[in-house]
């Protein structure tokens, strides 16, 4: 099963850049800047890394993003992925990023988007990786600053896909953001939001009726009512599902108890990812084995989940049907 969900091309929905940012090269990164960080050594921070609640996430998370200052670094940050992202045969990524992250301390956003789109064209060209961009707006701050963050991506709306909604869930619903997502959307951008993650059924339902997501990113708590889950599948709507996750933030206390197989069997187009995976103790591979294992998955279980990710993907029909393809000569050769 291992080298079976190893050998199959993947596409990953759910990731955010900063969450990738391993302890190494956060290290390297400060060093090269002159960053003060409150480690003395790789090893210091491997051990932050090491949080047990979502607090010391946040800190550990925001002291990393902190060293990113220039152009390369982010390009660095990125390209460090698209590795991982070879390296677990991930074909096609859509990568969330958070300007506010970096605008709010002072970096510019075009700093930001030039050294992932470089990282892009290259990741293209080294390893023919597929990749778009998602644009997260940080929901603990207003919606007057997403607008702000909105303006500021136009002169680069070609690079950008889709718009997201991403950090503390509670006491931050989807409503919040009514006007920035209508205007986003007006821009050519498409919505998708963290929803019911930590936050009730009710955020989800917000998402969808109100900023009319094409896609939820978590939604694990749909589960909690029966018409939701209904309305989700007669809108075809996918979620993008991260177990190591919500193993990490205790939003699943054991992985036998991962409502993924829930969510396929309600016919929910549910897909696997690893959203940040520095922190969260692995990349594609690792959450589809750990969840497989827990959940005792079967190929047809796991080749569902993968062809989800493509199917709901925003990669044209045509990328699709090439995915597939290749999807399906994996499957051959282990029949
Ligand atoms: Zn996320």
């Amino acid at each position: 099963m291992k080298d079976f969900i190893a050998a199959l091309p993947k596409a990953e929905l759910h990731l955010h850049i900063e969450g990738s940012f391993e302890p190494e090269l956060m290290f390297e990164i400060a060093q090269r800047n002159q960053i003060e960080i409150p480690y003395k050594t790789i090893d210091e921070v491997k051990k932050a890394y090491q949080f047990s609640c979502l607090q010391d996430f946040l800190d550990i998370y925001y002291a990393g993003a902190g060293v990113l200052i220039h152009e390369r670094d982010f390009y660095d940050l990125a390209m460090a992925y698209y590795q991982k992202c070879y390296e677990n045969n991930v074909i096609h990524t859509e990568i969330m990023f958070d300007p506010q992250t970096h605008t709010e301390r002072g970096i510019a956003f075009e700093t930001v988007i030039n050294g992932l789109q470089k990282a892009r064209l290259d990741a293209k060209e080294k390893w023919g990786i597929n990749s778009l961009f998602i644009m997260s707006y940080l929901r603990h701050l207003s919606e007057e600053s997403a607008f702000e963050t909105l303006k500021q991506s136009l002169p680069y709306k070609d690079l950008i896909t889709s718009v997201g909604l991403d950090s503390s869930e509670m006491g931050n619903p989807p409503t919040k953001f009514k006007n920035v997502f209508e205007a986003s959307v007006k821009e050519g951008y498409i919505p998708v939001a963290h929803a019911g993650e930590e936050g009730p059924a009710e955020y989800i339902w917000e998402a969808i009726d109100i900023l009319k997501v094409a896609r939820i990113d978590h939604g694990n708590r749909c589960l909690e009512d029966e018409n939701l889950v209904n309305e989700i599948v007669k809108r075809d709507l996918a979620l993008t599902v991260c177990p190591l996750s919500n193993l990490e933030l205790r939003n699943t206390d054991v992985m036998t108890n991962h409502p993924l197989k829930k969510l396929l069997d309600k016919g929910i187009k549910a897909t696997v990812n690893s959203d940040d995976p520095a922190y969260f103790g692995g990349y594609m591979n690792a959450n589809f084995e750990a969840v497989q294992e827990a959940l005792d998955l079967s190929k047809e279980d796991i080749v569902t989940l993968v062809k989800n990710s493509f199917n709901y993907s925003f990669a044209t029909d045509e990328q699709k049907r090439y995915y597939l393809e290749k999807v399906d000569e994996v499957i051959a050769d282990f029949n």
